[in-house]
This record gives structure tokens, sequence and C-alpha cells, in this order.
């Protein structure tokens, strides 16, 4: 099969790679429609990901049609997360908080190729007639789903009430501030340093846009802070921008600086959220939310072809990707 390798660090190569080889029972052999890129797939690519070693197959934001077993044929949705089923975790329906948990693409061979293994309680049925690039997009939109029902668990007002801010408008801070609108949030503002993000984010209606380093909106002001970069510098922002009593939900990982005003978090009662992941029912929720329209028509992804995978990879490096979401498609 033809499968776009992570080779070292800013190197990908598509190339010829051995078919994989489904090797126990409750395994079974995906036909890749579609991959998206995501942000961790890019952190691999630059090096920084220890648990991502090369030479490694990437990509776990996967839909495909079934080659075995008794729903051969059937399209799928992928949950990425494989865990023990298990532990308490797992029983208690947080198994992506579950202490052995793995990913697809981080140290088994991940879905930018022509085929991939996964374990049969992977599966996620979808419709049909999903498109299935939209269908790549159900983890990404997992994981901002599950941060924002976090928050309304502590939120003082409902989301429809609340002025929220995002703070990152890659396809994590996009896909929260689509979840946001389609619960009625319209007092909402994105940020992004970069130009283009901001363009994009413009033209699809992502709320009030605004550069955080020249046109911040107020300090103080914001019932919820969704920081889906997750640097030092956008948790300072996090921190200034929360108003009393607020709501910051931190998704991003980009670097492990200071940055958090735990002095202001106190006094002003402001509640601090790590948000990771998403539960299965996470994923189902995210599907039917894209399925139903709920988020628009995801306009903003961007089609490549597997073999054009190495510039989608460039691409999003340099900053010269528009789209938020580049999605990889196989072209067998
Ligand atoms: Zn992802
Ligand atoms: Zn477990």
């Amino acid at each position: 099969m033809k499968a776009l390798v992570y080779t070292g660090t800013e190197s990908v190569e598509f190339r010829d790679e051995p078919d994989p080889v489904v090797t126990g029972s409750n395994e079974v052999l995906l036909a890749v429609d579609a991959c998206g890129l995501c942000g961790s797939d890019m952190h691999a690519y630059h090096g920084l990901d220890a648990r991502r070693v090369p030479p490694l197959i990437l990509g776990h934001e996967v839909t495909g049609v079934i080659q075995n077993g008794a729903r051969k044929g059937q399209r799928a949705i992928v949950n990425p997360l494989i865990s023990c089923g298990s532990c308490d975790d797992c029983i208690g329906g947080r198994a992506h908080l579950c202490a052995t948990r793995e990913l697809i693409g981080m140290r088994m061979a991940g879905a930018f190729a022509d085929y991939v293994v996964v374990p049969e309680n992977s599966l996620l049925s979808m419709p049909d007639d999903m498109d299935v690039a939209h269908a790549s997009l159900t983890e990404p939109t997992a994981v901002s789903l599950h941060s924002v029902n976090m928050a309304e668990r502590v939120l003082h007002r409902p989301v429809s009430e609340a002025r929220a801010v995002v703070i990152g408008a890659g396809a994590i801070g996009v896909l929260a501030a689509l979840v946001l609108q389609s619960k009625g949030c319209s007092d909402l503002y994105l940020g992004d340093t970069g130009a283009l993000r901001r363009k994009t984010a413009e033209q699809h209606g992502f709320g009030h846009v605004y550069d955080p380093l020249s046109n911040e909106p107020e300090a103080g002001s914001f019932d919820l802070v969704i920081d889906a970069v997750g640097s030092g510098r956008t948790r300072e922002a996090s921190s200034r921008l929360a108003r009393a009593g607020g709501v910051i939900c931190h998704i991003g990982l980009q670097d492990d600086a200071a940055g958090l005003d735990t002095r202001r978090l106190t006094l002003q009662e402001i509640t601090f959220i790590g948000n990771y992941c998403y539960t299965t029912s996470d994923m189902v929720a995210a599907s039917k939310a894209i399925y139903s329209g709920k988020l628009g028509k995801l306009e903003w992804l961007e089609h490549r072809s597997l073999a054009e995978g190495a510039s989608a990879f460039a691409d999003v490096h340099s900053g010269v990707a528009a789209a938020p979401k580049i999605v990889l498609f196989p072209s067998k």
C-alpha cells in the first residue's frame, strides 16, 4: 500500500509500505477514505513528541470502509483512543483517562495510508450518505465538544447567554466556536495572531475575529475563555480575559511556560479546567452534530490527496495553510 511516513524531524515521505495485517479476532482492516491532519501530528513532525518515534505512519482522524468480519463493507468512523476497557475509569465511562490508553498513529501505525488496522470496538457507525471528510472531523469536534460540556457544568449562566472567547483559530478553536454558536452563543470572540487564519475565520462567520497582538477585547469581561493554543502567552491572556466567577477551559498543549495568574484566579473565583480528549459519547454526539448540519457546511476544510501530504505538513508548518484543517485522501 501507499502511506505517508514520518521519517524524522520535519520530514514525511509518501512511499510503499507493507499492507497491515489483522492478527487478532477483535481487529478489523479499514480501507481509509479520509484522514485529517491534526496539531498533534504537527507536534511529532516538529520532533517534539517523544511518544511518536519515526519511522511512523501518523494520522488518527479517520473514516473508512471495513474490509473483514461481520460489518464488512460498511463505512465507519474510528475512535482512535484505545483503552483497557476494565479499569475504574474505563468502566466509569471515562476511558480517555485510562492509565494505559493508546492512540492510533502514536505508538502504533496510523491512518495516513491506504489501510489501517484498528480494534473492532473502536468503530462507530455512520450514515451511508455522510461526507467522508466531514466524518473525519468527528475526533477533533469531540475534543471541542467535551471542553464545552465541561465548561457548561460550572458556568453560572447558559452558554446562550454567556460572553465567550476562543483563543486560537486552528481546528480545535474553530470547532469550539462552532459548538458554542450551535448552542446559541452569539457574544463570541475568536482570536488568532495569524492573518490567514483570521481571514478564513472572518469569511466563515466564526464570531468577532480579533488579533490578540493589536486589539484584544476588554479584560475581565468573559464568562468563558477557551484556550485552544495552550502557551504561556495564551494562559496570560486567559487569566486577563476571564471575568470574576468565570471559567477558563485549557485544551491546547503548545508549551509548558508559566502564564497563569493564579492570584487573580483565586481572588476572582475563576475556574480553570484542563481538557483532554473525549469520551465515546462525545464522539457519537460530535458525529451527529456534524451530520445534522448544526456546525455549518464545513466549507473551510481543505482537501488534498495523501500523495500531496508532505506539502500539507510543510504548509501548516510555515503558516501558509489558510484552512484550519487539511483532510488527506488516499489516492488508491
Ligand atoms: Zn486529533
Ligand atoms: Zn482503562
